[in-house]
């Protein structure tokens, strides 16, 4: 089953910031702030729905600020929750920060109430952008708290956004190695939506701020999602979480509700031109064997990935098979000749496991 949250949005009113992208201001009064009482009974509905599986779930106070809103209010919120944590009814509790809200007496407290994952919103690790977009910390921050928080056992988790006022493409990248270096458990990838009344909507409107469109946004986040993955760190998610309220504010920028889908089909759009490079081909019918999970991924969003094919010269044919583990594979329409040059053969069995069937599997990881 997969992992759970029990998620309580904690808004953070009072923020004496007021960052680039962010309308909390605009959105104050509407979101109601969660009682004690609001947090045992989420815990108790989800205990009864999840039952066993439970265990593997987290209770979970997102909203950005968690340690920086009263502290007393903070604490009491974590002890609705500890209970839950003490009985084995839950895994543990998670809360998202910002980085400069971060300090050993507030661990040694969220250590104590049963937390035992921490998500910072580093956003950029370029100085200029965050000063840029008001963040009020420096990546500087983002390096020490992460540091804190791996010292004292707790599970880090890291937030960048991309696309950012007076960001670019290869700053977002430099973000992402910096971030990588930190070593965090997880990651979650934002590009920068813009959301009415704030201030990026304000450059925006004055032509001074180009936010990334849905396809630029794809195009660099399916490098950063492979770029996370091989270092074996897991990207929990990919785009901004769909909403009515996000639907109504949103002005510009890249939002797409199947952000991470995009991103995945168009890595697997990219490892099929890869394969057909190293096989030398360059147009014609081709079958491509296709887990069947991964089959929408293949075909892409609005079938995009069959279309990009056939402008390329390919007539590609699918077919479903359970033996490839990973992505995509081809296989040879000759009943068993392979219609390949020996060179080409050689090539791609360096890279891929080549079973009795002619079919290329791409080697684990
Ligand atoms: S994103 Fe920035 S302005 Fe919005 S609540 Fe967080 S710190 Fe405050």
């Amino acid at each position: 089953m997969k992992h759970a949250n029990i998620a309580l949005f904690v808004p953070h009113n009072g923020c004496p910031h007021q960052c680039s992208f962010c309308n909390q201001r605009t959105i104050t009064g509407q979101s109601q702030q969660p009682t004690p009482e609001d947090v045992r009974q989420a815990a108790q509905l989800a205990a009864a729905h999840l039952g066993e599986h439970a265990r593997n779930a987290e209770i979970a106070f997102f909203g950005g600020s968690f340690t920086a809103i009263d502290r007393t209010y903070m604490l009491t919120l974590l002890q609705a929750a500890y209970p839950f944590i003490q009985n084995g009814t839950f895994g543990g509790i998670r809360i998202s920060t910002r980085p400069d809200a971060i300090d050993e007496e507030v661990l040694t407290l969220l250590k104590a109430h049963g937390v035992t994952a921490i998500e910072l919103g580093a956003q950029s690790m370029s100085n200029e952008v965050l000063t840029a977009n008001h963040r009020g910390h420096t990546a500087q921050d983002v390096e020490k708290a992460s540091h804190l928080i791996k010292n004292c056992g707790f599970s880090l988790g890291l937030q960048m956004m991309t696309g950012l006022y007076r960001s670019s493409d290869d700053t977002d990248r430099q973000t992402a190695a910096q971030l990588a270096a930190l070593h965090p458990d997880t990651m979650r990838i934002y590009p920068t939506v813009v959301l009415a009344g704030t201030e990026l909507a304000a450059l925006y409107e004055q032509g001074l701020y180009h936010p990334p469109t849905v396809a630029q946004a794809v195009s660099l986040c399916t490098d950063l999602l492979q770029f996370f993955e091989d270092r074996h760190i897991r990207i929990i998610r990919l785009g901004l979480h769909d909403s009515d309220t996000l639907r109504q504010n949103q002005i510009a920028g890249a939002f797409h509700p199947a952000f991470r889908d995009l991103c995945e089909s168009e890595r697997m759009y990219r490892r099929t031109l890869t394969l057909l490079s190293e096989a030398g081909l360059t147009g014609g019918q081709v079958t491509f064997s296709v887990h069947p999970s991964s089959l929408s991924r293949f075909i892409g969003h609005k079938r995009q990935n069959i279309t990009r094919l056939h402008q390329l010269g390919f007539s590609p044919l699918i077919r479903p098979d359970p033996l490839v583990l990973e992505g995509v594979a081809l296989q040879t329409s000759h009943q068993g000749l392979c219609p390949w040059p020996p060179q080409a053969f050689e090539k791609l069995a360096k890279n891929f496991c080549v079973d009795g069937y002619h079919r290329f599997l791409p080697r684990e990881r």
